[in-house]
Parts: C-alpha cells; structure tokens; sequence
C-alpha cells in the first residue's frame, strides 16, 4: 500500500489529480535543479517559481470565483508533501505563498483582491508574513515594530526577521503596534507593499546549506503604507494570526513526515546496491534493523501527523495533537535523516548528497511555527483536560 493511502483516499477525483500533478511538476528537472542549487551554495533559481504558479498551484485553495480551485486541507498538504519528497525549502517555501493567495482570496478586501490578487496567482507578487522580530520571534506580544496613523494610510517603522523568501518577496503580511491614542500598543496587521522603496532595508540571514528559504530581515524606516492595505484591525491581528496556527503546525510536520520517507528510501536503494563482505548492506542483520528503526518511528510520526490533519480537516481546532504532530514529525525527521546519512557511509556526509541537503532543510523546521519548547508549553498547558483520569473523564 502507498504510504500516502491514508490521506489520498479522503481526496476528491480532482483533488487526487492535483497530487498526481504535482508528483509529476516535482519529478526529474525540478527535482535536480532542487538538488544542484543546494550543491552549488544558491537558492533555487526563481524560474521554478514561475513554473510552478503556472501550473496552477499557487490558486489550490483560492475561491473558484478567483480562478483557483478551492482544494482541502488535506489535499494541500499531500500536494506539498509531494514537493517535500525532493526538497523540504522549497516546498515551505512554495506553500508558504500558496498560503498568501488564499488569504487574499478568501479575506481580502475588494481593492486588495483587485490589486494583489492576480500578480499573486501568477507568482510575481508574493507574500510572506511578518511577525518575527531581530529581538525575538516567540512572545509575538513583546513585537516592537510600530505603524503610526498618517493621513490616508500608516507609518511604518521597526525591522522584522527570519522572513521566508524575504529576499524576493515583494510585499509582506506585517504585524505592528498602533501607536494613535484610542488603541496604544494594539497590534494590527497589513498588506505591505514593498515597491522597491528606499524606506525598506533587505538583509539576508546565511543559513548553511539552507539558502532556498531565501531568509531575510527587512527594516521600515517610516515606510508608508496605504489605509486599503489594512488587513485587521487595532486588537485583532494576533487572534487572527494565531487562528490558523494548528493547521500550519500538522502542515509543517506533514512536510517533514515526506522528506523522511524519501530519505529512507533513497538509503534503502542505495543499501540494497551496494555490496561488503560478498553481499548487499541489507543483507546484514545490523544494518537492516537500523533502517527498519527508522521506518518505524517514520510511521508512527506518520499517523500521529495524519490524525492531526484529519481533525482539521473536520474544522476542529487540535491545539495539543497539532504541537504533538510538529514536534515529533520534526524531531523524527531530523534523527531519520541523520541515521539515513550514516547507514549510507561516507558517501552520506559528501556535501552534495541529497541525504544532506535534506537534513540542512528539515532542521529549520524545528523554528518555524513554534519551537519544541513553545509547543511542549502548548501541550503542557491542556494535560490534564487532555488526559482525564478514567473517573473524571466524560462520557
Ligand atoms: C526556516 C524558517 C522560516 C521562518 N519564516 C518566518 C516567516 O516567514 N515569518 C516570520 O515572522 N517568522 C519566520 N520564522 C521565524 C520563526 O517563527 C522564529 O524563529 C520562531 O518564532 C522562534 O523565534 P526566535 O528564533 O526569535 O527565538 P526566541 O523567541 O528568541 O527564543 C529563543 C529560545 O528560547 C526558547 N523560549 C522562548 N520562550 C520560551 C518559554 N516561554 N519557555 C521555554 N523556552 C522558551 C525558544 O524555544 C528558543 O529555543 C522562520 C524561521 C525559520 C527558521
């Protein structure tokens, strides 16, 4: 059985053709040039982003009104899970503005979905949200940057870090204190065009081996923003934000969930060709029961992952299952990928292995959308609600 199965056999005809779509996008030169950036210390060149919204993905989850294909929850993360098989950045990356189509599609306003919506769709004008800052990116309350009421629209200013794409994008989803006096301190959220305007500073953050996250800080020095760019209001930017947390969360470990299934694949084959002492590495008992390890704590991650997803596909919102799935589909990757790159041998650590490029990707996983320490708090919070003893439990 695939191991896919679980999740594909809750998709639609057509959700289950955009998977296959994908899977065929993701397959040959996309797959190698993933591969050939990572190599060669580059992110990966834009024109696959081009290709990509060309084919219609960047509109999975926008309104069909809008030209998209209005796509579930699940069948968005089998379509990213699919890209993940080749390369984790990228597909964070790519679902990343997926993700700010639909916002623009299914919330913007009027003058915003006039304005952003098509440049959007097609990958020319993309997204990121901002809310991490050089001072910190866990206690969002504490954000510094700071948007000042001017005439018909706002004053921009403070810095915001760990941007995904943040070297390309041309506009961001920037959470800032409101500064009048009916709403000190309140925090908003806007579209912000970045225009190439002198009062924006790009910086990108070096990260080894990871550099198609293409991750920048990007400072406003009383940047003007428009008032039809407002996205919610004075008080409501965080809830709104922190809204759709636990989905990010589940997609984040789903990701992660296929970047280790193809890593141990790629170390399975590769063990089963390759022979020491008169036979295959797989035919020694050792070294198969390491692989098997892995496989089973891949798929335990696995389900944990796909009850998550199942739960949001519902329209419950699992805040502990959520935080369980991220933090172990994180930690089990990055423990998987690395006993993958040993298994192998010394080919393994060569600097253009993909085993390696998979493992310099997935760790950034472990910051983005809660770190462990954030998500055990989570789950911490909601044990005993969670974990009833069998006489207080409801029926
Ligand atoms: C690949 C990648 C992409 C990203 N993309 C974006 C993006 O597009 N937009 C964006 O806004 N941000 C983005 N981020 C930033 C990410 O959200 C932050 O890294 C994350 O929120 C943690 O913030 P920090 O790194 O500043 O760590 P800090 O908040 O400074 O925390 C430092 C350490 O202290 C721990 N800690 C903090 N508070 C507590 C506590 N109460 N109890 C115990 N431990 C605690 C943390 O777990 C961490 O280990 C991205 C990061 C990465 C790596």
């Amino acid at each position: 059985m695939d191991f896919y199965h679980q999740f594909d056999t809750l998709l639609s005809a057509e959700e289950r053709a955009h998977v296959a779509r994908a899977r065929q996008f993701c397959t040959g030169a996309f797959s190698e040039g993933v591969l050939a950036a990572h190599t060669s210390g580059k992110a990966l060149p834009e024109k696959w982003i081009a290709a990509w919204a060309a084919t219609g993905m960047l509109g999975l989850q926008a309104k069909r009104a809008h030209g998209g294909h209005e796509a579930s929850y699940l069948c968005k993360i089998r379509v990213a899970q699919e890209m993940a098989r080749h390369g984790f950045a990228a597909a964070f990356c790519l679902n990343h503005h997926q993700g700010g189509v639909t916002r623009i599609s299914q919330t913007g306003t009027p003058t915003q979905i006039e304005r952003f919506l098509a440049p959007a769709l097609r990958g020319e004008l993309l997204f990121t949200i901002a809310m991490s800052e050089p001072g910190g990116g866990s206690d969002a309350s504490a954000m510094t940057t700071t948007a000042k009421p001017v005439e018909d629209g706002w004053n921009l200013k403070g810095a915001k870090a760990w941007l995904t794409d943040g070297l390309i994008v041309g506009g961001l989803i920037v959470l800032a204190k409101v500064t009048d006096s009916s709403n000190p301190g309140e925090i908003a959220s806007f579209y912000v065009p970045l225009d190439h305007a002198e009062s924006v500073r790009r910086n990108e953050i070096l990260v080894p081996g990871a550099r198609s996250f293409r991750l920048a800080e990007i400072a406003f020095d009383d940047h003007f923003v428009p008032g039809w760019c407002l996205i919610a209001l004075p008080g409501a930017a965080l809830k709104a934000s922190m809204s759709s947390v636990n989905a990010a969360r589940v997609h984040v470990a789903a990701m992660c969930i296929a970047t280790l299934q193809a890593a141990l694949s790629e170390a399975v084959a590769y063990c089963g060709n390759r022979n020491a002492f008169g036979k295959a590495l797989t035919g020694h008992q050792g070294l198969r029961w390491e692989l098997a390890e892995v496989s089973v704590r891949l798929e335990a991650a696995n389900a944990l992952v796909f009850r998550a997803a199942e739960q949001i596909q519902q329209g419950t919102n699992p805040v502990s299952l959520a935080a369980q799935a991220k933090k172990f589909a994180v930690d089990t990757a990055i423990w998987g990928i690395d006993q993958c790159i040993r298994i192998v041998g010394a080919t393994g650590a060569s600097a253009t292995h993909r085993l390696n490029m998979h493992l310099a990707e997935v760790r950034m996983a472990a910051y983005a959308d809660g770190t462990n320490e954030m998500l055990l708090d989570r789950i911490g919070r909601g044990l005993s609600s969670d974990y009833p003893t069998p006489t207080t439990e409801r029926a």
